[in-house]
């Protein structure tokens, strides 16, 4: 299903036939928060048809709430119409007669709208497919099961060892029910393990188109984060909860194909493991880009304590066969490989985060773009010195940094288009200062009886 061809008559019929009483209309937002109104059966047709009524200026809000003063989106903005697209209708179990579907965002004349994410991701596929490419793609995220105890204080559920089965068996029937519903809304999961950190999960589900991958994510997220409350924890996929805790990251992979979906154009013909040259070019437009993609794919201050060498979450810019440290690796052997992206994180708007990465590829596949060698090292082990030798910048160490080469990197801003770009930095920024101006416990822990 694209953005061109919602097949209203279809989902009227499903939503019938489900025997659905509450339809919940989503759109994620910049900051990827789901934005949702419940309609009523009397209003199913002319919601399938024609959308729900949001207004931008929802969009120009920081995670706060608050609309920065550099917001252009005001209560003037007027309206978008958020048409639910059927490939992305599910029941949701936990909740009875209930359904949703993920939204294309329109003009209020029913056109096109660039401010809507997934459109910005179609834009990219269909680049993609000009160029005789499609993409397979799947979102790993990483979270935390936790419960709180005290005011901003939260411990692990267990301390379980990392992928022990007993991490399976301490957070059962979370784990269980998770599994259930995710496989009762069709969503094919691939696995859910016991992470690192305690109290740490890890869940993946089978690859897909990229609307698909993007689709599953939110389905994901959602379900593990409703199941853990009803299981008395709180879910979080907060990039770094504290200092001393592994990170929580949100890999992407991904491959491309023909346009039929046929044959996996990254693998070489020559060996078992190594990357084919569009592969490896593909690699190079991710590596050349990767400063902007870390402004999209880790768009807050939380996100900057995650990325740190030696931490398993990247903080250079190299890629490695198999190789946990860098920004990029190759996984698979066989027809299993791919490039696994793993600098983003939760915190991300995964459709213009997949739409950055996918356009990324693409230049690089456009200008050949040689990757370099793979660095097989750990660089967290290497003095700065040894890495500059080696070749092997950071990536952006401060959001403002990110959010800057973001904005001046043409090929990723452009994928993010013109529309929303402005809007995105806004209240990006806007999120950074209030991080700024906020005196935190550390600096009162470390000065106030000291200075
Ligand atoms: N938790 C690590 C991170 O924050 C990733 C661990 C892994 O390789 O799965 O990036
Ligand atoms: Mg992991």
């Amino acid at each position: 299903m694209t953005n061109d061809d919602p097949n209203s008559a279809d989902l009227l019929a499903r939503l019938t036939r489900d025997g659905i009483e509450h339809f919940w209309v989503t759109y994620y937002d910049y900051s990827g928060l789901g934005c949702s109104k419940s309609v009523p059966p009397e209003v199913f047709r002319g919601t399938v048809e024609s959308g729900v009524v949001f207004t931008p200026a929802n969009l120009d809000m920081d995670i706060l709430d608050r609309q920065p003063p550099t917001a252009t989106w005001l209560a003037n903005s007027g309206d978008f119409l958020a048409l639910p697209d059927p490939a992305s209708y599910t029941v949701l179990p936990r909740f009875p007669r209930t359904a949703k579907a993920n939204v294309w965002m329109r003009a209020t004349d029913g056109g096109l709208w660039q401010g809507c994410p997934r459109t910005r991701l179609q834009a990219v596929i269909d680049d993609l497919a000009s160029e005789g490419f499609a993409a397979s793609c799947a979102l790993e995220p990483e979270f935390y099961l936790l419960n709180k105890v005290g005011e901003s204080e939260y411990e692990p559920v267990n301390a379980a060892r990392m992928f022990t089965q007993a991490g399976l068996q301490q957070a059962q029937p979370f784990a269980t029910r998770v599994v259930d519903e995710l496989r009762a809304m069709d969503v094919p999961v691939d696995q859910l393990g016991k992470e690192y950190g305690q109290g740490q999960y890890e869940m993946s589900v089978h690859h897909g188109t990229p609307l698909e991958a993007i689709d599953r994510y939110w389905s994901l997220k959602d379900a593990v984060t409703d199941i853990a409350r009803e299981c008395g924890y709180i879910a979080t996929f907060m990039p770094k909860v504290y200092a001393n805790w592994a990170g929580n990251s949100l890999h992407v992979h991904m491959s491309l194909s023909d346009l039929e979906g046929k044959g996996n154009v990254m693998e070489s013909a020559e060996d078992e493991t190594s990357l084919s040259q569009t592969g490896l070019w593909f690699l190079g437009g991710l590596l050349t880009h990767a400063p902007a993609l870390t402004g999209l794919g880790s768009p807050t201050v939380n996100s900057y304590k995650r990325l740190l060498p030696g931490s398993w979450a990247p903080a250079n810019v190299y890629w490695g066969y198999g190789n946990r440290s860098g920004v990029a690796r190759v996984p698979g052997v066989g027809s299993r490989r791919h490039i696994e992206y793993r600098s983003g994180d939760n915190s991300c708007q995964p459709a213009l985060f997949l739409a950055g990465l996918l356009a990324a590829g693409l230049d690089g596949i456009r200008r050949q773009i040689d990757p370099g060698p793979p660095y097989q090292g750990d660089v967290g082990r290497l003095t700065v010195d040894e890495m500059a030798e080696l070749g092997l910048t950071f990536l952006p160490r401060t959001l403002r940094d990110a959010l800057d080469a973001l904005e001046s990197d043409e090929v990723v801003a452009a994928a993010v288009g013109d529309e929303i770009l402005p809007h995105l930095l806004s209240i990006k920024r806007s999120e950074m200062e209030a991080y700024e101006l906020t005196v935190h416990p550390w600096e009162r822990t470390t000065y106030l009886e000291v200075i």
